[in-house]
């Protein structure tokens, strides 16, 4: 590993009491749900080929042009509370030249406007080209969910289609992990994101440990469920999943943030042990839990063809397009989708607005959550 060259400043305004990406925050500050993060799908194109990939069905080897830069730019102009925007592909940074036209021109804009930003990447290509983005970016976000290089390769390239040699994907894995630790020590936010799912709900304690020695400022967590793309893979029950949870708990650095999202545990279940690991979660330091942003606070705006839809991953079709529309309005209509309205509850003392649209299919698909109350 070479010598560590300060990249970046940290950002002062991101902490794990000012979750910026929380759309409780803005449900606060407004008394409803207003728009205030856009995720831009910047990429389809990727080295890797992951088992878990939410987008792995979008994936191309060749892919066509994107739309001007300056039409996304007008549209985030006009989004009234705007306070983050997420960067995802795909692997955003795979051309170089979208990094220099799309990616540092769009984190530039972010900062001008004081806005917070976040690259979901897999930080597996050459390190010039991350360093080259870092003074601009808040957040790098990448995946992390192995415990030696045979886990990356047969995890990375489940869905590649031809065999990849695991020398290959040895190379590759150090080459992340030098980039995390080279990013790291520059000053950059690194984050790392662990799925609990059947090959890693047992071995969350030794991810953490990796993820820390490589100087991660946060360790986030999420359960993994069913997209499309990784519909075949086998499920863990909730009982697996809040022992996962627990075991990592028990074992973690209490000096490094840990957030948990998309969990399927709410304070109005009625098993006492999903409200438990709550209340334990709540009284731990520097652990926070997330409330779903997709469609509360979030959209996706596809660069490529314009098409918004709640999330990258899920398969609601897009309701609007940025050529036409404006993205508070299209908010607006999405909100009273039956679909947003299904998961539209809120309950502040427990802090929470209401299940994630993939669990609620997948764990309540018969609740109506417009009836219960969290029981504190
Ligand atoms: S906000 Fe919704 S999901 Fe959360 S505790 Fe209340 S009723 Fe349950």
């Amino acid at each position: 590993m070479q010598n560590a060259v300060r990249l970046t400043e940290p950002t002062p305004i991101y902490s794990s009491s000012n979750d910026h990406w929380d759309p409780i925050i803005s449900l606060r500050e407004h008394g409803r749900h207003v728009l205030t993060s856009v995720e831009m799908t910047m990429s389809n194109l990727c080295n890797m080929r992951c088992e878990h990939c939410a987008v792995g069905d979008t994936l191309v080897m060749s892919e066509p042009a994107k739309l001007p830069l300056d039409q996304m730019l007008r549209r985030l102009d006009e989004v009234e509370h705007l306070k983050t925007i997420s960067i995802t592909g795909g692997e955003p940074t795979f051309s170089s030249r979208t990094v220099k036209e799309y990616i540092i021109p769009l984190l530039k804009y972010a900062r001008s406007r004081g806005l917070s930003s976040q690259i979901n990447s897999n930080i597996t290509l050459d390190y010039s080209r991350y360093e080259e983005i870092a003074p601009y970016l808040d957040v790098m976000h990448i995946s992390f969910n192995y415990t030696n290089s045979d886990d990356f390769h047969e995890i990375g390239f489940a869905k590649s289609g031809h065999p990849v040699p695991k020398e290959t994907a040895a190379r590759m894995y150090e080459r992340m992990i030098d980039n995390a630790r080279r990013l790291s020590d520059g000053g950059l936010f690194v984050s790392a994101e662990s799925m609990i799912n059947y090959r890693t709900y047992n071995k969350m304690p030794e991810i953490h440990k990796l993820i820390l020695e490589m100087g991660c400022k946060r360790h986030e967590v999420h359960p993994m469920y069913p997209s499309a793309f990784a519909a075949d893979l086998p499920v863990i029950t909730p009982a697996q999943m809040r022992d996962a949870v627990n075991d990592l708990l028990d074992s973690r650095d209490p000096s490094v943030w840990m957030l948990f999202g998309t969990l399927p545990f709410y304070y109005c279940n009625e098993d006492a042990e999903d409200r438990k690991l709550l209340q334990r979660l709540a009284s731990e330091r520097l652990v926070t839990v997330r409330n779903d942003p997709d469609g509360r606070n979030r959209l996706n705006v596809n660069l490529f063809t314009g098409d918004v839809f709640v999330t990258d991953f899920s398969d609601v079709p897009a309701f609007g397009n940025i050529g036409t529309d404006k993205l508070d309005e299209l908010f607006g209509r999405w909100l009273a989708h039956p679909l947003a309205r299904s998961v539209d509850c809120h309950c502040p003392a427990a802090a929470c607005c209401g299940p994630n649209l993939l669990v609620k299919d997948m764990y309540y698909r018969d609740v109506d959550f417009g009836t219960r109350q969290a029981m504190l």
